[in-house]
Formats: structure tokens, sequence, C-alpha cells
């Protein structure tokens, strides 16, 4: 069976193992900080890939930033990743082949591949966390569009309110359904509504109001952490529902840290009673915190086992 050296590259943390091809994780998964500067980042890919090349068929990298179409460097800027990152080729790194993919790319094949959205050919998985992320899996194959960089969900525009993303865009759509698109309606709605005058928040100042509070909020029956959720629930909803009527999914899986507050037969009820295609499902995503270097492992060995 064919084994693939698989590494992630985040910007904190840099994550590798041996995973094999059906996409089981096989070694120790050894754990380091990723270097502040170009030098150290390519001395520690050099490091790594020496130790562990001869044992591997394959190498694949899952790593934040949009990827480009031959899958061998990262093109857009990275602010989490040192200046020159964009000037490695991946492809020259070892003798053996080496496969780059963007993390929430890799992270969506292995939920399609071992997660929540096997057998589904069409599925998006959406990652709610601080931002919003998302890979497409269309018809069993990745979207990946004219550049490579298809797939932006978090930027789809949703309304035309004005609020500013940290994008700096306005009204993307994590600007109002991610965490801190959350705690910008807790703020908005301090301001602008009554109900935070008897709410158990009104000592606080609506900024320090947190995505946290309103979960608690809401299990203390506070009625404006519940608006302000209501309110986070039908952004969330809208983005949704487009994505299920231009993409007709089998299903929506749903990852990262907000995923934990959303009850998903109630929002696929919502979602279904709204669509003009086939019903669709709203999975929570299985694939865990690796699923990065699974999914990079896995697109690496279906590129160069044929
Ligand atoms: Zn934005």
């Amino acid at each position: 069976m064919a084994k693939i050296l698989s590494i992630d590259v985040g910007g904190t943390k840099l994550s590798y193992c041996i995973i094999n091809e059906k996409g089981e994780i096989i070694s120790k998964i050894e754990k380091t900080s990723t270097p502040k500067n170009i030098e150290d980042m390519k001395k520690i890919f050099h490091k790594i890939i020496s130790s562990y090349e001869k044992d591997v068929d394959f190498i694949a990298f899952a790593t934040a930033g949009a990827v480009n179409l031959s899958n061998t460097k990262v093109e857009s800027s990275t602010p989490n990743l040192p200046e020159g990152y964009n000037s490695i080729d991946f492809s020259l790194l070892s003798k053996k082949h080496v496969y780059v993919e963007n993390d929430a790319n890799a992270a969506a094949w292995a939920e399609y591949k071992t997660g929540a959205a096997i057998g589904d050919n069409n599925t998006i998985i959406i990652t709610l966390g601080t931002g919003i992320g998302g890979g497409f899996i269309i018809d069993g194959k990745m979207l990946r569009g004219k550049s490579g960089r298809g797939g932006e969900v978090g930027s789809m525009k949703i309304n035309s309110k004005g609020r500013i993303c940290t994008c700096r865009r306005k009204d993307c759509w994590e600007s109002y359904a991610s965490g801190t698109g959350l705690k910008t309606s807790a703020v908005e709605l301090a301001l602008s509504d009554d109900i935070f005058k008897t709410s158990i928040f009104k000592d606080k100042t609506p900024d320090e109001i947190t995505t946290y509070d309103i979960i608690e909020g809401i299990k203390k029956n506070d009625s404006y952490s519940k608006k302000v959720f209501e309110i986070w629930k039908n952004d969330l909803i809208t983005g949704l529902i487009g994505l299920t009527n231009i993409f007709d999914p089998e299903s929506i899986v749903i990852s990262g840290g907000m995923g934990q507050f959303i009850n998903t037969s109630e929002i696929e009820e919502k979602i279904n009673s709204e669509i003009v295609v086939s019903p669709v499902k709203i999975k929570l995503a299985k694939a865990g915190n690796l699923a990065g270097m699974i999914g990079a492992a896995l697109l690496a060995f279906q590129k160069f086992s044929v």
C-alpha cells in the first residue's frame, strides 16, 4: 500500500505524519512551530523531507493560502506565513512527487473520502470559525476555478447593509455568519435595540461581549442573547440556501468551532423549506483537525498513483 508523508503548514504550527492510501495515519504525528522567516522554513521542510522520503512514495502539503492549478506553489499572500513563501516551488523539494493543496480544500477532500460526506459526490464543506472557509466537491471533483482560487465562500456578498469585513470589503458572508459576525451582530443589536437594557450583559460595553457570552446568555434564557443568535443563524441560513440552490448538493458539512452551536436538523428543515432544488442534508464534520493532512495525502495519491 502506498505511503505519503503529509505536512500541514499552519500559521502557528507545522504538523506531519505518514498516511496510507486509505487515509489512515500510520505514524506518530509530529509537531513544531511554524518558522517566522523563509530560510528557516526551507530548512525545516528539508529536514522533515530528508528524514522521511526514503520510506514514502509521495509527499503532500496542506497549507494556508491559495494554491496554483498545477499544485506546485502558493500564489496568494498569506499574512501568517513568512515573506517569500510564495517563491517556494514545492515540486522541487524532493526527488519524490510532491503535491501542495490549500488546507481548506484538503480538509474538504478528507471529509468527502473519509468523513461525513462519504458517497456524496456533490457536497460543500463549510468551516465556521473566526472566518468562513469552504471546499466544494462537484460531481466527485474539487472545484478549483480558472486560477485555483475558486470556492472562496466566505467572501460571497450576502446583502447591502455595508458591514465592513476583516478583509475591508463590505458585506462578505463571513462578516455576518462567522464567529466574528456573531460578535458584530451582538454589538449592533446592543446599540440599536432596547432589548439590551434588560440583558444580563447590560453593564458591559457592547464591544466587550464575546461569542462565549452569547452562548452562555442563551443557556440563561437571556432575550438579547437569543435575538443575537437568531440574527446570526438567519445570516448563516441565507448563505446556505443560496449555495444549495446553485450547487444542488447531497450534503453540506459544517466544520469549525462555531459548528458546535448549531442544530443541524433545525437548519436543514429551514433550508429545505426555501429551496427550488431537491432536499439537502446538513451534517457536522467528522474528519477532525487532521483532515488537512489526510485530504492532502489522498489527493497526492490520486494524482501520482496512476
Ligand atoms: Zn471579506
